[in-house]
């Protein structure tokens, strides 16, 4: 029997889900219900995607291409020198694109990265507050 999914929230987590659906191309109806007016909150902060299994995700998700452009990835770069700038220690960063490679993207931005391509008619934000009120 056909069935529709509600994903609620349109977090990281719930996008994830939303393009991996969309991904498996099984005809999987879904729709995502968010609380705010429009997606992509006004907290934006930098996420620093250092383990493989993100990375991974979002390869699975077919958002990696995306992802690599908009990404920064030389975060994992280290330098530790006194106040003279004498280097103690320095590496550089690692080999850009590599799923061990330290990236760093904004919220916002993977969000975005995450919305692109979906279907428009599954991203509708809705109030959905009232689902969290029992
Ligand atoms: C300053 C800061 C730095 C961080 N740095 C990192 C980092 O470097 N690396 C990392 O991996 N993680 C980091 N995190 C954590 C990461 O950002 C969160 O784990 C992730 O964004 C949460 O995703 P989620 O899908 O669970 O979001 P959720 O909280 O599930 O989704 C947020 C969405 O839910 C909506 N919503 C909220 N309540 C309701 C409701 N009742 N009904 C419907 N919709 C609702 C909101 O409008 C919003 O759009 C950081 C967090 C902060 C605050």
């Amino acid at each position: 029997m056909p069935f529709k999914i509600a994903i609620i929230r349109a977090g990281l987590t719930g996008l994830l889900l939303a393009r991996l659906l969309n991904q498996a191309d099984k005809g999987i109806e879904f729709e995502i219900f968010d609380s705010a007016s429009t997606l992509g909150d006004s907290k934006d902060y930098i996420l620093n995607v250092y383990r493989r299994n993100g990375k991974v995700a979002l390869k699975i998700a077919g958002v990696w291409d995306a992802f690599f452009n908009a990404a920064r990835w030389d975060g994992d770069a280290l330098t530790i020198s006194d106040k003279n700038l004498f280097k103690y220690y320095s590496h550089g960063p690692s080999k850009p694109g590599s799923v061990f490679a330290g990236a760093e993207i904004g919220k916002n931005k993977l969000r975005e990265v995450l919305c692109d391509g979906l279907p428009e008619k599954s991203l509708e934000p809705e109030d959905a507050s009232h689902q969290s009120d029992g």
